[in-house]
């Protein structure tokens, strides 16, 4: 048997029919740029999301890099945020010319830790006038951006609430994250200033290639976003602002607006192979070492990734690759000790349980297709490694 990490063939296949007849409707229309699937794609994701409006763009990525933008960041200027994410969170404050702040996580849910912002911004930041400065560094603090990592929400109203009594706006890096729930059934993207989405193909709701989306409640900042997407022009030529190209394909669009209709029974499928996963391992009686992921209580986890915790991390991922199991390090390298973030100085012992986690997780295949006799042989295959370790 195999078991890759990531299948997308077998939902291609359920859905091709009405797929294909998307594209192909694009295709004869010939309109490829900001044209009606992009529109109704934005209103549906916005409604999704619990928010008002929805922005339609290239990626992710360029959604955290817009708001940041929106937002007036630059040199001079800090966005806090956690150091076990993907790069991209810590990647596009650095773009802007600003520095990311990053701080470390809860171990059970990967998420930034809530006391470690509470003292940064007591301990380590004061009001001047004008604005909220790092002590140390001498930079104004400007905005909070945390992640909701691998599908369960931030702890989202201590964070919201430190953000409002110091006025700095909240960015959430949703993009592993659209559908989670955070308590009383708010939707991450739609609980903080402005949500960034990513239908990068490996996430919940992916594309045909680069996507992705902003979600806001903020009229202003909506209609600043629709500028800076369009080169910051407004109206034709006139630009009044410096943005980029940061729009999402009309294609793209038509795709995600098929996909869209099935995400929540994607979801469901998810955290059904994900309860599996729980309860096998307690059968098969490996949990003194493999930690499973923790859903918090009243949380809704969309399960983007199921990240288990083991000792011998590598040595199982190989002995899982023999087996024909796919699994993937998200992610072996912290942001704080990433290179290209050496000149922030910061030391591996800086993020404690950021520095362990890259020693330890480990992503097990979690997509909705997958049979119970693979979810079942990827459990025999974890407890046959310590068996004979
Ligand atoms: C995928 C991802 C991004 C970037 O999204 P792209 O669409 O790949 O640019 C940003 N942050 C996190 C946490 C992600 O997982």
């Amino acid at each position: 048997m195999t078991v890759p990490l990531l299948d997308l063939k077998p939902q291609y296949q359920a859905l091709k029919t009405e797929l294909d007849e998307a594209m192909l409707k694009v295709a004869a229309s010939q309109m490829f740029i900001l044209g009606p699937a992009v529109k109704e794609l934005e209103e549906k994701v916005a409604t999704y999301c619990g928010a008002k409006h929805g922005i339609g763009l290239s990626s992710g990525t360029d959604a955290l890099l817009i708001a940041l933008m929106a937002y007036g960041i630059g040199p001079g200027d800090e966005v806090v945020t956690s150091s076990y994410t993907f790069f991209a969170t810590g990647g596009t404050i650095a773009r802007t010319g600003a520095q990311p702040v990053f701080l470390d996580i809860d171990p059970e849910t990967c998420n930034l830790r809530v006391d470690l912002l509470r003292d940064f911004l007591a301990k380590d930041c004061e009001r001047r006038a004008g604005g909220f400065y790092n002590r140390e560094t001498g930079g104004r603090v400007r905005a909070l951006m945390p992640v909701h990592l691998y599908g369960q929400s931030a702890d989202m109203d201590p964070i919201v609430t430190l953000a409002r009594e110091r006025g700095l706006p909240v960015i959430e890096d949703a993009a592993q994250a659209i559908g989670a729930e955070y308590l009383s059934g708010r939707r991450v993207g739609g609980i903080g200033d402005v949500g960034c989405l990513s239908f990068f193909p490996t996430k919940n709701l992916g594309a045909f290639g680069d996507a992705g989306m902003c979600v806001t409640n903020d009229d202003a900042l909506a209609a600043k976003l629709r500028m800076l997407r369009v080169h910051g022009m407004e109206p034709k030529y006139y630009h009044a602002l410096v943005g980029g190209n940061f729009r999402l394909d009309e294609i793209q669009a038509a795709v995600l607006l098929v996909k869209l209709r099935h995400l929540e029974n994607w979801h469901a499928a998810r955290q059904q192979n994900a309860a599996y996963y729980d309860r096998a391992f307690k059968v098969v009686g490996v949990t003194a070492r493999v930690v499973t992921p923790t859903a918090r209580p009243g949380h809704r986890h969309v399960y983007n990734q199921y990240v288990i915790r083991v000792p011998d991390r590598d040595r199982l991922r190989a002995y899982l690759a023999e087996c024909g199991v796919g699994s993937e390090v998200y992610y072996p390298v912290p942001l704080h000790m990433q290179q290209c973030f050496a000149y922030l100085g910061y030391r591996p012992e800086d993020c404690p349980e950021s520095a362990r986690a890259a020693r330890e997780t480990l992503a097990l295949p979690i997509y909705p297709e997958l049979k119970e006799e693979q979810l079942q042989y990827v459990v025999d295959s974890i407890a046959a490694f310590y068996a004979g370790a």
